[in-house]
């Protein structure tokens, strides 16, 4: 357990696949929890279940437009996290990263919250260092049609340390690299949502370029739990620090492994490589485990297995 007594904790994001979890951890716990969402890429079938506890609260709300709430923490996950969503409306991803970290920071500043920032691993970019640490500085093209989501990352983290540094608001900031798990939209393109619904319904599996980019998988209730232990580190520790699973996959492995877990007939067909898409991702998690005690715990076909179970539930598709 964390500090015990009771907090107000608000989730910006809340109903998307990480903001969800962390609402049932915070109401399961027995804090007061407000969810705020815009339901871009959020559903409410992730807080169908707590909508009628006393102690949670949904707001159907757009970050990029000021809130006034008086709350304790404030964990800021408001963003669409797929290439997909992110590349849909860009201006309004950078307006979402942006001016949602300026309101939600100036609501933290005024109230003297904490407040964490989801901050993500395409912060590095196209990464020329590997595996990446929080000193690396990245390699992201401003000009590309990933720039919407990696650069409104960016200018967010330099919000929040300016606010830090002129305001003194108690800010942590954790980059978080490929996450998955329930509840990731299962239309949203993002590669593990993607090979599973494929791989159920017997689809081609679309790999891009010759399957050899690398990401590395972190199943959500390891997340989950860093992101806590980074909003309940000491003051002296702020980040950034990346949390993720450092063990690496190449795409085309990952299909092989899902078509062998699902049972599947599909074909493995290959696609061409989007622009920008980083050839390489892999986190250094040694801060997080010197300064959190974390690392995480669930090796990748084990957290494979309940995703695909999810998704037969959510899809319908039976077990074979
Ligand atoms: P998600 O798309 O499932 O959740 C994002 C939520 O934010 C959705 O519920 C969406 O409706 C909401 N939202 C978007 N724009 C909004 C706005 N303007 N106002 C209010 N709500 C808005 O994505 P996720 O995977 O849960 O990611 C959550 C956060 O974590 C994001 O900030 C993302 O950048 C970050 N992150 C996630 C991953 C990952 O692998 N899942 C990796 C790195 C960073
Ligand atoms: N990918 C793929 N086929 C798909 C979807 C994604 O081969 O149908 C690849 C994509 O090109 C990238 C990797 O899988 O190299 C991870 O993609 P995702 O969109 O999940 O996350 P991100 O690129 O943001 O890490």
């Amino acid at each position: 357990m964390y500090p015990s007594s009771q907090k107000r904790i608000l989730v910006t994001g809340g109903a998307g696949f990480l903001g969800s979890h962390l609402c049932d951890r915070f109401t399961a716990e027995g804090h007061d929890v407000i969810c705020l969402d815009n339901f871009f890429t959020g559903a409410k079938r992730n807080i169908t279940h707590l909508l009628g506890k006393p102690n949670f609260e949904l707001l159907r709300h757009d970050l990029v437009q000021p809130i006034f709430l008086e709350v304790d923490d404030i964990y800021n996950l408001a963003c669409p996290a797929s290439p997909f969503y992110y590349q849909y409306n860009p201006v309004k991803t950078i307006k979402t990263c942006v001016m949602g970290a300026i309101n939600m920071l100036g609501l933290a500043k005024r109230v003297k919250a904490r407040i964490l920032q989801a901050s993500t691993s395409e912060i590095y970019g196209n990464p020329n260092v590997h595996p990446q640490k929080e000193d690396y500085w990245g390699n992201v093209n401003t000009i590309g049609p990933r720039s919407c989501y990696d650069e409104g990352k960016r200018c967010a983290e330099t919000l929040f340390f300016d606010y830090h540094r002129q305001n003194r608001v108690n800010i942590r900031v954790a980059r978080i690299f490929n996450t998955y798990g329930p509840r990731v939209h299962p239309d949203d393109g993002r590669v593990i949502s993607t090979f599973i619904v494929q791989a159920l319904k017997n689809r081609d599996i679309t790999v891009f370029g010759e399957g050899t980019q690398t990401r590395s998988f972190c199943y959500v209730d390891d997340m989950i739990e860093g992101l806590v232990k980074m909003m309940n580190s000491p003051d002296d520790f702020i980040g950034p620090v990346n949390l993720g699973n450092p063990i690496e996959f190449r795409i085309l492995d990952l299909a092989r492994v899902i078509i062998r877990l699902t049972g599947s007939k599909s074909r493995i067909v290959f696609e061409p490589l989007p622009v920008d898409d980083p050839l390489q991702r892999q986190p250094d998690i040694t801060l997080a485990k010197q300064r959190l005690g974390w690392q995480p715990y669930t090796d990748l076909e084990s957290g494979l297995k309940k995703t695909i179970e999810y998704f037969r539930d959510i899809i319908q598709v039976p077990n074979p």
